[in-house]
Order: structure tokens, then C-alpha cells, then sequence
């Protein structure tokens, strides 16, 4: 089958994808053989392909927004062949550790991840762990469920992580497949959203979906937020949300990865019980709530599609910002 892997993490402009003939996996017990339908490419992919992220498995095949059909089930799979199903970056967890008990299987220390510790859906086929494949609601069509896969549930979490009061003002930073995707949930509850962005397109597209404001990255905003999401993975960033929030207010750092963050100043930054905090994963009930909400609120979801012989190209067009919203592999 054809695939594409991280041989060596560079940065995108060297080129570390490659192509690959790889054969097609065999699904073990509790696994499924999924054949690609379409397949997401996230911000996280890149961070693999650059090295940004350790290396976890050598010539991985990265991408975790999977939408494949069952094309083989393993011993003592619930899914069966036929079955349309979502597989995301979660893909698996103990189960037994305290985390996973509690109901933080995200925080779980034994989590694996799809393109990163196994191999993910830039290829035809993939394997997933039956117990972590999503069933994709009818509504959603293949390109369409692809990025609530990953920008989709993270972005969800995200906002819940954000604690915006009902009906308050949400600060956006950065606006790609993920923010695009959580700015609808919280407009649909009800909030004022206010969108901060280096790129005119993203911009647009924010007005466009609802943003009562879209400006530039570091601009003032017209009145205090009583949260913020940071999708944008830029450390030097975190003080200029810190500051353009109101007292109360909290800020989600939705990446997995962030440049550094400068030297924060405690008056200017975090007094008056401001926070800062991260998003880690996300649990299954997460993607449930959320593929749900998105099927149920017809979230409008830009997409741009690529042939799968185009994911290098995916990779850089998203590392270069050349498109508004998510890109699409579609074998
Ligand atoms: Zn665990
Ligand atoms: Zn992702």
C-alpha cells in the first residue's frame, strides 16, 4: 500500500515525509484494519515531521484524523467490517492507573497516540484499537468528520478547558482547523467571540463564521476577555492573552507543543485570578460530547482536499499558513 513516513524529522522545507510501499497491517486482538476514506492533517503532524516531538516509533506514518471503513476486525472487536468509524490521536490507555480510573484518561501515562507511537492514516490502510474508534454520525461526511477528529475534539476540550462564562467574551488566538471548528460550539452557546490572527484570510473566515472582531495577533482588544483559547503554538503569545484578560479570566494553551513563553510579569499578567493552563488530549467521552454537538449544530467545516500523493505538500501549505480552516488527504 502506498504510505507516507518520517524517516528523519527535519524541517518541512527538507522535506522529511517519504514516500513509502508498505504492506497492508493485520489488525490484532482488538484491533480493526481501517481503510482510509480521508484523513486529517493536523498542526500535531507537523510537529512529528519537524522532530518538535520526540520520535516515539522510527518511519512512523503520521495523521490521527482518520475516517476509514472497517476493512478487517480482529478478535473480540465490537466495530465489524463495513462499519464507517473515526479513529483520533488517542489510541489507547491503560486503563487501570489512577488517571484512567478517575476518569483523566488523557492524563493517562501509559497513553499511546495514532501516527506517533503507531502508525497513522497518511497510508491506505491503518490499524486502530477497537475500543477508541469513534462511530461517526451519518450526518458527517468522510472530508467533512475528518478534522472534528483531532482540531475538532481538541478545540472542544479547549473551551471547556477555557471556563467561559455563559454568554462571555472568548479570545481566539490563531485560527486554523481547530478554532474555527470551537468557535462555532461557543457561538452556538452564545458567546462573543473575538478572533486574534496574522493572517487576513483567517480573518475573514472568522467574521464570516460569527466573530463579532477579528484583528492582528498582538492588537488591542475592544473590551476585556473573560477567556481565551491559544491554538497558536507561540510562547511569546501567552502575555499578550494574559493581558487582554479580565479579572477571572482563564487561558487554554490548546497545543501540544508551545515555544517558550517569556518572563511573565505577576501584576501585568496573572493577579486578579487569571490563569494559564494546558490541554492535554482528550478522553473518549470528550470526542462522544463533541462529535455529537458538531453533527447536531451542522458545524461548517473548511476544508481543503489533497490527493494522498499531495501530503508533503499538505504538510507545508499548513507549516506556511497558505489556507484558511483544515486540510484533507483523501486516498
Ligand atoms: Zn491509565
Ligand atoms: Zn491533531
Amino acid at each position: 500500500m502506498r504510505a507516507w513516513v518520517v524517516e528523519e524529522p527535519a524541517p518541512i522545507a527538507s522535506g522529511p515525509l517519504r514516500r513509502a510501499d508498505r504492506e497492508v497491517p493485520a489488525p490484532g486482538p482488538g484491533e480493526l484494519l481501517v481503510r482510509v476514506l480521508a484523513c486529517g492533517v493536523c498542526r500535531t503532524d507537523l510537529h512529528v515531521a519537524e522532530g518538535d516531538l520526540p520520535v516515539h516509533l522510527p518511519g512512523v506514518t503520521p495523521g490521527h484524523e482518520i475516517v476509514g471503513e472497517v476493512a478487517e476486525a480482529g478478535p473480540g472487536c465490537l466495530h465489524r467490517p463495513g462499519d464507517r468509524v473515526g479513529v483520533a490521536w488517542l489510541r489507547g490507555t491503560c486503563g487501570a492507573c489512577r488517571f484512567c480510573r478517575r476518569g483523566a484518561e488523557n492524563l493517562c501515562p501509559a497513553s499511546v497516540y495514532t501516527g506517533w507511537d503507531a502508525h497513522g492514516g497518511y497510508a491506505e490502510y491503518a490499524t486502530a484499537v477497537d475500543a477508541y474508534a469513534y462511530a461517526l454520525p451519518a450526518e458527517l461526511d468522510d472530508v467533512r468528520a475528518a478534522p472534528l477528529l483531532c482540531a475538532g475534539i481538541i478545540g472542544y476540550r479547549a473551551l471547556r478547558r477555557a471556563e467561559l462564562p455563559p454568554g462571555g467574551r472568548l479570545g481566539i488566538w490563531g485560527f486554523g482547523g481547530s478554532a474555527h471548528l470551537a468557535a462555532q460550539i461557543a457561538l452556538a452557546e452564545g458567546a462573543e467571540v473575538h478572533v486574534f490572527t496574522r493572517s487576513p484570510a483567517a480573518r475573514e473566515l472568522a467574521r464570516e463564521l460569527g466573530a463579532s472582531w477579528a484583528g492582528d495577533s498582538f492588537e488591542a482588544a475592544p473590551a476585556p476577555l473573560d477567556a481565551a483559547i491559544l491554538f497558536a503554538p507561540a510562547g511569546e503569545l501567552v502575555p499578550a492573552v494574559l493581558e487582554r484578560l479580565d479579572r477571572g479570566g482563564t487561558c487554554a494553551v490548546a497545543g501540544i507543543h508551545l515555544s517558550d513563553i517569556p518572563v511573565l510579569d505577576y501584576q501585568r499578567h496573572l493577579f486578579q485570578e487569571r490563569q494559564l493552563r494546558s490541554v492535554t488530549a482528550n478522553t473518549r467521552a470528550d470526542g462522544e460530547e463533541f462529535l455529537t454537538l458538531a453533527a447536531r449544530l451542522d458545524v461548517a467545516v473548511t476544508t481543503h482536499a489533497y490527493g494522498l500523493d499531495e501530503a508533503d505538500r499538505a504538510l507545508a501549505d499548513l507549516a506556511g499558513d497558505r489556507f484558511a480552516g483544515a486540510a484533507v488527504l483523501v486516498p
